[in-house]
């Protein structure tokens, strides 16, 4: 398989790697929206979260939660964003589960995504039809 995450969990390919456990890799984004900006993947390929099983994402949140403090002051960023881009129309370009962690910084200028309003009952309609799907 032609995963370019896989090679750097096997070591094929050079990455600034900043922790590994038994199940996953954290290693430093090779374009960084902030310098440290982290992608946490889990050494088992599975393409996106939806695929990913429930224990090993569980496990990689708590990941998240061990180096973002060190990402925080090492790169004395005042906040983080934790990110997943599931499928192409997502932004995904990787198919091997990824969680990014973004180091933020007081008026960084950066905006994540624009915002739009509700029709007139269109809230509750969306909302009737996930609560369906649960
Ligand atoms: P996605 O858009 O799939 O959520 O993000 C994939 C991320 O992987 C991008 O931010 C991209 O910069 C990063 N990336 C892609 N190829 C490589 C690589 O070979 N090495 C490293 N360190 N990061 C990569
Ligand atoms: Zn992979």
């Amino acid at each position: 398989m032609d995963c370019v995450f896989c090679k750097i969990i096997k070591k094929e390919i050079p990455a600034e790697i900043i922790y590994e456990d038994a199940k996953s890799l954290v290693f430093l984004d090779i374009a960084p929206v902030h310098p440290g900006h982290s992608l946490i993947v889990p050494k088992e390929h599975h393409a996106t979260l939806t695929d990913t099983p429930l224990d090993l994402a569980c496990h990689l949140m708590s990941v998240v939660k061990k180096v973002a403090p060190a990402i925080m002051q090492a790169t004395n960023a005042n906040g983080y964003n934790v990110g997943i881009n599931n499928d192409a129309a997502a932004g995904q370009v990787v198919f091997h589960t990824h969680y990014h962690l973004i180091p933020r910084f007081t008026n960084d200028g950066l905006k994540l995504w624009p915002h739009q309003t509700y029709q007139e009952g269109q809230m509750k309609t969306v909302a009737d039809r996930i609560r369906k799907e649960i």
